[in-house]
Order: C-alpha cells, then sequence, then structure tokens
C-alpha cells in the first residue's frame, strides 16, 4: 500500500497548493488512485509522477496547452510513459506548458498561467514550467518535461530544481508532440542528480517506434555518481556572451565552480567561437522544423475542427481559432525560412552554422569533461516581463539552445539564490555522457 499512501500525499499536495500554483493542466484523482493500486514492481515502486503534457497518455487528456487538441484524448501512450509505468510509477497528472513547447515562460499556454513556488509574481520558467514547478512545490519527486532549446534546463533553474535534457536519441521521443524534431529531447525534474539517475534508468534505451532513438547500451546512470571529480577537468568558456548576465548569478555559478575545484576538479579554458550564431540560428531551425509539424492541425483527422461552409475554409478557420500568437508566429517564420526563394538564404546557413556550433563542442570537449556556465542569464522574471517582446525573450536562452544545435546532453544543477530566487548552473558533456554530467552535480550537491 505504499504506492497507493505515496499517491494519496501527492494528489493532497495538488489539492492543497495547485489552485494557486496552477502547475497541473489535468489530475484525474480516480485513474490516479487506481494506477496506484494496481503499480507494477520495479525500480520506481510506486512513486508518483507529473508528465509534461506534450506527452502522450493512453485514454488521459493530452493538449500540448493548445486550443487546438483542447479535447484531444490520445489512443497510444508515449513510451517514456510506458516505461515509466512498467517501472512501477504512478501518473498523477498532466502539466502547463507553453503551447506547443514554444516558449520560456509557461505564459503562452492557452489555459493557465503557472507560478514560480519561490515568487507568485514570477514566471516558472517554461516551456516545461508545469513539469519544473510540480517539483519545486513538492508535489512529486519527479515529472518529465521536453527541452527543444532549454525547456528543461531553463524552469529547473528558475524554480531551484535539477533538470537534465539527454542526449538527442537517448530518450524516445515516441509519443511526444513533435516542435522541432531534430532538437526535441525528453527529460526529468528532479530534487537531486542521484533520483535523475534513477529516472534515467527507467526512460532510455533504443526504441524501434522513434527512427532517431540512439541504438546505445543501456546503463546504469547511478554507477558513476560517487566517483567525485578529483582530476576531473572542467571547461570554463573565455568568450562567452555576456551581455545581460545577471552579476550575482555569475557570481554564484563562478562559487560553484570554485566549490568543484576543492574538491579536486581542474579548471580549463575553452572557447566556443560560434556561441554568438547559437540564437539566430535556432530560431531558423526550430520554426521551420515547427511549421513542417504543425501542418497536421488541419481540423480533419484529430483536434479542433471549425464550422465552416468549404474545406479551404475549415483548414483556416481551424487553425486560426486553434492557434495562439506564438505559434502562429512560429509557422509564419518557419514556413517564410523554408520558401523556394529563401531557402538558400536561411535554412541552408542554419544549417552549415549547426555544424559548426556542433564542431566548437567536439573541439572543447578533447580539452575538457564538462562544460560549466550559467543556465541562464537572469534568475525568474516577473509575469508579462517580456511577453511583448518576443527578441528579448529569445535572448534568455542564449545559453542553453547551443546543446540542443550540437545534440549534447545538459543539466541545470541549483546552487543559490539570488534575491529570493534561486539560481542554477549548467553542466554540458559530450554526447552520451549523461553520467559524467550526473557525477559533478552528485559531487557538487
Ligand atoms: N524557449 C525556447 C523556445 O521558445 C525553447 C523552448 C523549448 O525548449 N521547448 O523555442
Amino acid at each position: 500500500t505504499t504506492a497507493l499512501d505515496w499517491t494519496k500525499a501527492s494528489l493532497d499536495a495538488v489539492r492543497q497548493v495547485d489552485s494557486e500554483l496552477e502547475a497541473f493542466l489535468t489530475v484525474d484523482e480516480d485513474s490516479a488512485l487506481d494506477r496506484a493500486a494496481k503499480a507494477e514492481t520495479g525500480l520506481l515502486n510506486g512513486v508518483p509522477y507529473a508528465l509534461k503534457d506534450n506527452i502522450c497518455t493512453e485514454g488521459v487528456r493530452t493538449t500540448a496547452a493548445s486550443r487546438i487538441l483542447e479535447n484531444y484524448i490520445p489512443p497510444y501512450s508515449a513510451t517514456v510513459a510506458n516505461k515509466l509505468q512498467a517501472a512501477g510509477g504512478v501518473l498523477i497528472g498532466k502539466t502547463n506548458l507553453d503551447e506547443f513547447a514554444m516558449g520560456s515562460t509557461t505564459e503562452t499556454s492557452a489555459f493557465k498561467k503557472t507560478k514560480n513556488p519561490y515568487s507568485k509574481g514570477c514566471v516558472p520558467g517554461g516551456s516545461s514550467g508545469g513539469s519544473a514547478a510540480a517539483v519545486a512545490a513538492g508535489i512529486v519527486p519527479f515529472a518529465l518535461g521536453s527541452d527543444t532549446g532549454g525547456s528543461i534546463r531553463q524552469p529547473a533553474a528558475f524554480c531551484g530544481v535539477f533538470g537534465l535534457k539527454p542526449t538527442y536519441g537517448r530518450v524516445s521521443r515516441y509519443g511526444l508532440i513533435a516542435f522541432a524534431s531534430s532538437l526535441d529531447q525528453i527529460g526529468p525534474f528532479t530534487n537531486t542528480a542521484q533520483d535523475a539517475a534513477l529516472v534515467m534508468n527507467a526512460i532510455c534505451g533504443h526504441d524501434a517506434y522513434d527512427s532517431t532513438s540512439a541504438k546505445v547500451e543501456a546503463e546504469d546512470f547511478t554507477r558513476d555518481l560517487d566517483l567525485g571529480v578529483k582530476g576531473l577537468r572542467i571547461g570554463i568558456v573565455r568568450n562567452l556572451p555576456e551581455e545581460g548576465l545577471n552579476k550575482a548569478l555569475k557570481q554564484a555559478v563562478d562559487e560553484a565552480i570554485r566549490k568543484l575545484e576543492g574538491a579536486g576538479a581542474q579548471v580549463v579554458d575553452v572557447e566556443l567561437p560560434h556561441s554568438q550564431y547559437a540564437v539566430a540560428t535556432y530560431y531558423l531551425i526550430a520554426p521551420a522544423e515547427a511549421s513542417s509539424n504543425l501542418s497536421r492541425y488541419d481540423g480533419v483527422r484529430f483536434g479542433r475542427r471549425a464550422e465552416a461552409s468549404s474545406m479551404i475554409d475549415m483548414f483556416e478557420q481551424s487553425r486560426s481559432q486553434g492557434f495562439g500568437m506564438e505559434v502562429k508566429r512560429r509557422i509564419i517564420i518557419g514556413t517564410y525560412a523554408l520558401s523556394s526563394g529563401y531557402y538558400d538564404a536561411y535554412y541552408k546557413r542554419a544549417q552549415q552554422m549547426r555544424t559548426l556550433i556542433r564542431q566548437d563542442y567536439e573541439k572543447a570537449f578533447e580539452q575538457c569533461d564538462v562544460i560549466i556556465m550559467p543556465t541562464t542569464p537572469t534568475t525568474a522574471f516577473p509575469f508579462g516581463d517580456k511577453a511583448d517582446d518576443p527578441l528579448a525573450m529569445y535572448l534568455n536562452d542564449i545559453y542553453t539552445i547551443p546543446a540542443n544545435l550540437a545534440g549534447i546532453p545538459g543539466a541545470s544543477v541549483p546552487c543559490g539564490f539570488v534575491d529570493g530566487l534561486p539560481v542554477g548552473f549548467q553542466v554540458l558533456a559530450k554526447p552520451f555522457a549523461e553520467s559524467t554530467i550526473l557525477r559533478v552535480s552528485h559531487a557538487y550537491e
């Protein structure tokens, strides 16, 4: 009955705090209790968890926080949801996000505004803001999010929890509602690196249903946790763009690095010469892929269908009414970038820059085992602060976006507070070196 007790405690917490926090879009108490009663025995024996609402769950409403999927009930579950269930985890509910994961604050959700648990006037970050807030508020010990340009690491930093974006291909994307398929990756929010290692053990592995799923050996992510950092080389990026970087936040990250140095790590300088182009590159590639992925929402097969007099009118009305402003902005940018007259000038050049950025990291990791930098330039900011300024909003992702372009793993580790708001540092490593990231994080904790 432990599973049942934990699930009840988690549901109590939802009732107590979520009317104010608004981290959840869907919580079905009866089915959660039902799942707890039937929980399988496994690695996660009865542990309650939440899923970002762009991860499909059979029979449980999955909206991607969009009107266009407001009443969508998937006929199948994402591979990660099946794996967590098989490991004995108990799904409590589905968490809020920016619409189709497009955003950095969870404000573009069509349904509600999730608050930062540390300050109700501030955003929780995004796009996986609901999952980050749910873990930070103690409702669930872990939750999954997705990270296309920072959507796990940034809200983890804003909410003071641990968040890991695995290597591209490490975790199956089958059943993840696609935003930008070459960048999207599912990963965990937890309180500690050790918990993240346990969740990773449950969700990783090759999946024949995802053609980009990596064929790598399953590994035990807890294996290296206690190895410490003696002799480990930490790369510090000397030409990191520092415009808009909060001084106290930078100090907190520098102190974290000193603490790891004190534990025996060695600090080396590395260069990432193309960092300054990452945001521009991302905002061509991500919208291009999004415009293609979102073409399926036409009102015909699933999702919202508008009343209309002709077929073309039905497509138009369904999409005009179903998508929010930010999603429309991305579809327009992406369609433009892919159009025949501009393809070479924008999309092709962005792909070329993506290769240079990936090569920057390959070279840097010849000199170090991990790279550490701030996760975000600032702490969580007030609601509405950047909502009318897309460029300022996009620049918030300056430190997280490169990892997605390069396909490498990265985590955000809590390292204190500035003016009462959490700060995180980011640990990056070469492809499939998640265990090194977890080891460094655990040594710091
Ligand atoms: N904030 C970035 C964007 O708006 C990244 C979002 C994400 O990682 N899903 O695209």
